[in-house]
C-alpha cells in the first residue's frame, strides 16, 4: 500500500498551526515533567490538543442530592451531602479497611473503603461537611456505600447548579493529584488558553446541513456544559467528526488503491469454468450466490486488484462461490491459494474441493503444519512450476518457502481469525498482488463492517440454500438431562448424529476438562457400545488424534461427538441434526451461533438444546433468549455488539481501530451511516479536496497524515 504522504490534499499553502494546541503538556500551568510523563504513560496524552480530547465519560449534576434516609441498595450512582463521622480503621493486611458514616437531617449511611486505606485515614476530616458520590450497596442487610468519591464543602456552601464532568483517571494519576477533579482543572486551564485557536475541521456546508456546533463550541461544551442539551449537541458534532475522518481515510485509501494497484485482468470465463458450471455443478445456485459471483467476476476483469469481503451466514454456501472464482483464475492461467484458520477446516476445504472438482482437469493440494517433508517438497515444486492449480492450507501457506509461479487469487476463509498483518503478508509472495477474497461466516454488524472493512468491497450472501429448515432452539436447565438423553436416542435411531459441546475457556482449562470428561463418562454410561459409538475431541489432544476422532464422526462411524469448542468453525457434517450445548451461559452469542451453525445443514429438522444453570445473569439470559428467538446471524451480531461492545466482539487484533474517543459503534449507527454518505459525496465532487469550501477538511486531513499512527492503521 502506498503511503498517503505524497498525496497532496487541498492547497499546499501552509495553514497556521496553533502553537498552544501543540504545546507539550509539561509546559501547561499546573503540569510539570512528572505529571506530564504520567499523563503520557497512562493515557497517551502529550500535547494540549491531546488533553482537550480527553473527554468526560459522565456528568454529575452537583446540585442534585438525595436524602440519606431515603437510600436503598437498588439505587444506581447517586449523590448525598452530610457530615462525616469518625474514621475507624479495622483489620490487617488485605482485610484492612476504614469505615465512617455520612449523616444528614434524614439519616446516616455507612461509608467503607478497602483500598487506599492509608490515604483515606490521613486526608479525610471527621466533622466536616462532604459531598459523596457513589452507589449504595448492602452487606448482611446493612446499607452502605463502598468507595464513595468525596468532596469537602466549605462551611455553608451553596452548591451551584452545574454539570460536573467526570474524567477517567488511574491510580497512578490520582496519586499525582490528577483524579477526575485534577484533570478537570487542567482542562479548564487548557481551554482558557486555546479556546480561540481550535481550528474548524468540517466545512460550513456540512455544519450547516446538520446544524452542528462549531468545533470550538463543541470542545468547550463537552467539557463545560450548562445542561444536558449542551452535552448532546457537543457529542453529536464530535461523534460525527470522528466517524467522518475514519471513513474519509478508508475511502481515500480505497480510491488510491483503485487508481494505483493494478491487478491481473481475468478477461475470459473459459473451458474449465463453463464445463463445471454446465455439467458438474452439484446444485442450482441461489440468487444470492449468483449475484455475488457476478460481483466477483466484475472485479476480476476490471484490471484493478480485487479486495472483497464475502459475508454469508453459516451454511449459506460460500464454498461453491470460492470454487467458481478459483476456476476463473485457473482459466486465465493463474494459481489460487485458499487459507483456513485450522487444520480441520483446511482439510475439509481440501476434501470438498477434491470432490467438487473431481471430474475437472484441475490439481488441488493440501499444505498444513503436519504435511510430511517429502510431500511438502513435491507441493513446493508443483507450486513453483505452475503445475499446481489450487493450494489449500493453514498458516503454513504464509511461510516463506511456499512460492507460486503466478498466484492470481488468494482466498481467505474466516478472516477475523487472521490478523490484518497476516493478510498483508500474502501480498508479498508475488510481484503483482493477487486478487483477494476474504470470506467470513461471522456476520458482522454493518457499523463494524463499515469501519473495519470500509476499504474493502463487501458482498453478502443473504439467502440460505432452498429446503433448509431453521434450527429449532430450546433452553433447558440441568434437570432436563434425562429428557435430553431420551431425545438424543430417538434421533440416533432415525440415523442422525449428535454434537455435545462443552465450554473450554483458558483460565479454567483444567476444571473445564474435568467437566468435559465427567460429561463424556455419563454419556458413555447411558449410550453403551456397541449400539452407540462416541467420539471425543478437545484442545489437549494431539492434532493427529483430533483429526482421527473428527474423521470417524464425519464418516458416520460414530453417532455422538463430545467436544469442546474446537469444532466451532466451519465443520460440515450434514447428517448431524442435534447440537447440545452444555453450560451454554458461558458462551458468547456469536460462539453460540457458530456452534448452532454446525447443524441444520441437511434437509432434516435440526435441534439446538442450550443447557444452563438455573441461576443466570441478566446478560446470559438475554443471550439464550436471543438464540431461541432468531436464527438470523445479523440480528444476533447486532445484539452481541450491544451487549459486548466492538472491542470484545472482534477480539484484540482490531480493537485499536475500534478505539474511538467519542463515537460508539454499537449505538451510533445512524451517525456513521451519514458520515460515510457525506464522505462519499465529498470525494465524488472533490476527490483531492481542492475546493475552497473544503479547505478546513483538507487542512485537518494533512494534520492527520502528519500524525501518522491514526492514518496507517489499516494498510
Ligand atoms: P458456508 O457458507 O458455511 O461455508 P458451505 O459452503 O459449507 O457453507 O455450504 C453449506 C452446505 O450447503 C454444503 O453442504 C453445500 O453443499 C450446500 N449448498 C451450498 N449452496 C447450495 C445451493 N445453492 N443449493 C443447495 N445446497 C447448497
Ligand atoms: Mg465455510
Amino acid at each position: 500500500m502506498h503511503s498517503l504522504a505524497f498525496y497532496t490534499f487541498g492547497k499546499t499553502a501552509s495553514v497556521s498551526v496553533s502553537p498552544i494546541l501543540h504545546t507539550p503538556l509539561e509546559f501547561l500551568t499546573g503540569v510539570g515533567p512528572q505529571r506530564a510523563a504520567a499523563l503520557r504513560e497512562e493515557f497517551g496524552l502529550s500535547t494540549v490538543k491531546d488533553l482537550l480530547q480527553h473527554y468526560p465519560f459522565r456528568y454529575v449534576d452537583r446540585s442534585d442530592t438525595e436524602e440519606i434516609g431515603a437510600l436503598n441498595a437498588s439505587l444506581d450512582y447517586i449523590q448525598i451531602r452530610g457530615i462525616l463521622g469518625p474514621l475507624k480503621e479495622e483489620g490487617v493486611g488485605p482485610a484492612r479497611r476504614v469505615r465512617s458514616t455520612l449523616r444528614d437531617a434524614t439519616g446516616a449511611v455507612e461509608l467503607i473503603w478497602f483500598k487506599g486505606v492509608k490515604w483515606v485515614a490521613q486526608n479525610l476530616v471527621p466533622g466536616a461537611e462532604y459531598l459523596a458520590y457513589g452507589k449504595p450497596g448492602e452487606y448482611k442487610g446493612h446499607l452502605n456505600m463502598p468507595h464513595p468519591e468525596l468532596e469537602r464543602l466549605t462551611p455553608g456552601a451553596v452548591i451551584q447548579k452545574y454539570l460536573q464532568p467526570v474524567y477517567s483517571s488511574t491510580e497512578k494519576l490520582s496519586r499525582k493529584g490528577l483524579n477526575s477533579r485534577g484533570i478537570e482543572k487542567l482542562i479548564e486551564t487548557a481551554l482558557s488558553l486555546s479556546r480561540k485557536e481550535i481550528p474548524e475541521t468540517l466545512s460550513e456546508e456540512i455544519c450547516g446541513r446538520f446544524k452542528f456546533l462549531s468545533k470550538t463550541d463543541a470542545v468547550y461544551l463537552i467539557h463545560r456544559p450548562r445542561n444536558f442539551e449542551d452535552v448532546q449537541q457537543a457529542q453529536r458534532r464530535l461523534k460525527f467528526e470522528e466517524l467522518f475522518y475514519i471513513q474519509l481515510e478508508l475511502l481515500i485509501k480505497k480510491e488510491l488503491r483503485a487508481k494505483e494497484v493494478a491487478g491481473f485482468r481475468f478477461e475470459s470465463v473459459a473451458e474449465t469454468f463453463m464445463t463445471f458450471y454446465e455439467k458438474h455443478l452439484p446444485f442450482e445456485l441461489t440468487e444470492a450466490q449468483k449475484r455475488v459471483l457476478k460481483e466477483i467476476r466484475r472485479d476480476l476483469r476490471s484490471g484493478t486488484q480485487m479486495n472483497r469481503l464475502l459475508q454469508g451466514d453459516v451454511g449459506s454456501g460460500k464454498t461453491i462461490v470460492a470454487a467458481l472464482s478459483a476456476l476463473i483464475a485457473i482459466d486465465n492461467g493463474y494459481q489460487v491459494s485458499i487459507m483456513a484458520p485450522t487444520e480441520i477446516l483446511a482439510s475439509q476445504h481440501f476434501e470438498s474441493f477434491s470432490v467438487m472438482l473431481g471430474q475437472m482437469p484441475v490439481s488441488v493440494e493440501l499444505l498444513t503444519g503436519s504435511t510430511k517433508t517429502a510431500r511438502r517438497r513435491a507441493i513446493d515444486k508443483a507450486s513453483q512450476s505452475g503445475a499446481l492449480n489450487i493450494l489449500i492450507g493453514t498458516h503454513a501457506l504464509l511461510e516463506e518457502k511456499v512460492q507460486f509461479k503466478n498466484l492470481g487469487l488468494a482466498i481467505i476463509d474466516e478472516q477475523h481469525r487472521f490478523g490484518v498483518a497476516q493478510r498483508a503478508k500474502l501480498w508479498k509472495k508475488n510481484t503483482l498482488p493477487p486478487h483477494v477474497l476474504v470470506m467470513t461466516a461471522t456476520p458482522i454488524p454493518r457499523t463494524l463492517a463499515m469501519t473495519l472493512y470500509g476499504d474493502l468491497d463487501v458482498s453478502v450472501i443473504d439467502e440460505l440454500p432452498p429446503g433448509r429448515k431453521p434450527v429449532k432452539t430450546t433452553h433447558v436447565t440441568d434437570s432436563a438431562r434425562l429428557r435430553i438423553f431420551g431425545f438424543m436416542k430417538e434421533q440416533i435411531k432415525q440415523g442422525r448424529q449428535v454434537y455435545v459441546v462443552y465450554p473450554l475457556i483458558e483460565e479454567s482449562a483444567t476444571l473445564d476438562l474435568k467437566d468435559l470428561m465427567d460429561g463424556y463418562e455419563s454419556i458413555v454410561r447411558d449410550f453403551p457400545q456397541p449400539e452407540y459409538q462416541i467420539s471425543i475431541v478437545h484442545g489437549r489432544m494431539k492434532p493427529a488424534d483430533k483429526e482421527w476422532e473428527m474423521n470417524r464422526f464425519v464418516k458416520g462411524q460414530t453417532q455422538i461427538m463430545v467436544a469442546t469448542t474446537v469444532i466451532e468453525v466451519g465443520v460440515n457434517v450434514p447428517n448431524a441434526s442435534v447440537m447440545v450445548i452444555e453450560s451454554a451461559q458461558r458462551f458468547g452469542l456469536s460462539q453460540l451461533h457458530q456452534l448452532r451453525g454446525r447443524v441444520g445443514r441437511g434437509a432434516d429438522q435440526s435441534h439446538c438444546i442450550l443447557v444452563s444453570d438455573v441461576k443466570l445473569s441478566r446478560e446470559a439470559r438475554l443471550r439464550l433468549k436471543t438464540m431461541c428467538e432468531t436464527n438470523d446471524g445479523f440480528k444476533i451480531a447486532e445484539t452481541d455488539l450491544q451487549l459486548r461492545g466492538p472491542g470484545d466482539l472482534m477480539g484484540t487484533q482490531q480493537s485499536g481501530i475500534l478505539d474511538l474517543k467519542m463515537a460508539n459503534l454499537a449505538t451510533d449507527t445512524i451517525i456513521l451511516q451519514y458520515a460515510r454518505n457525506v464522505v462519499l459525496d465529498l470525494l465524488e465532487e472533490d476527490p483531492t479536496l481542492q475546493l475552497p469550501k473544503n479547505a478546513p477538511i483538507a487542512a485537518h486531513t494533512r494534520e492527520l497524515i502528519k500524525d501518522k499512527p491514526n492514518w496507517s492503521r489499516i494498510s
